[in-house]
């Protein structure tokens, strides 16, 4: 089983895919680490990050075991990740990668902007999570405290508003709900309630399949 996890910045969608992928027993992938891993390798070298040749040289020597999550969970990554995951070559180097991971016997669990609509259009369960950008900056905020990230809850707002706009408006892959997907608004849920609706939704679309 495929299940296909997308979503803006800070909607819940990390912390559910991980959720649904224990209950399940399948392996996840954070696409989203994939693109910072990328951003930080182009910054580690000392090149702009609008650098295209460089982004593309970073994401193709990139293997998912490169993973340093405490260098790549920082808002300044996530931003950074963003400028790469824009660049339509640096898409192409990276998907490979990611379908590899979806064609694990047995199946997988991917989160990020695109899986439900690029990666794996075949996933068997698309689920599309969303938040008022309220919601997810109080979220952001307090999750960045927790790091000793001393951030402004307006810095993070404004700073989720600019990600969505840049992941929904450029050309290739922008985050958007695919046709087959079901909405999950977490708005007003916490985590168990946001993990039980979308196990809910898994379970249905199981029944629905046999
Ligand atoms: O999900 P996360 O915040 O870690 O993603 C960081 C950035 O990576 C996003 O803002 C987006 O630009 C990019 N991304 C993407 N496609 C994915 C996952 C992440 O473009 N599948």
């Amino acid at each position: 089983m495929i299940i296909a996890i997308d979503g803006p910045a800070a909607s819940g969608k990390g912390t559910i895919a991980r959720r649904l992928a224990a209950h399940f027993g399948l392996p996840h992938l954070d696409t989203g680490l994939i693109y910072r891993a990328t951003a930080r390798t182009v910054l580690d070298w000392g090149d702009r990050l609008d650098d295209i040749q460089r982004a593309v040289a970073a994401a193709r020597g990139l293997a998912l075991t490169d993973f340093d999550e405490e260098r790549l969970r920082g808002a300044q990554m996530g931003e950074a990740a963003s400028v790469v995951a824009a660049m339509p070559q640096v898409r192409a180097e990276l998907i490979d990668l990611q379908k590899r991971f979806a064609a694990r016997p047995g199946g997988a669990v991917l989160d990020g902007r695109d899986i439900g609509t690029v990666v794996c259009p075949q996933a068997d369960v698309k689920i599309f999570v969303t938040a008022s950008p309220e919601v997810r900056a109080q979220r952001r905020a307090l999750e960045l405290h927790g790091r000793g990230e001393r951030t402004a809850y307006e810095d993070v707002l404004a700073d989720i508003r600019r990600r969505d706009e840049r992941d929904s408006h450029r050309s290739t892959a922008p985050l958007k709900q695919a046709a087959d997907a079901v909405l999950l608004d977490t708005s007003d849920l916490d985590i168990e309630g946001a993990f039980a609706a979308a196990r809910a939704i898994v379970e249905e679309r199981r029944a629905l399949a046999k």
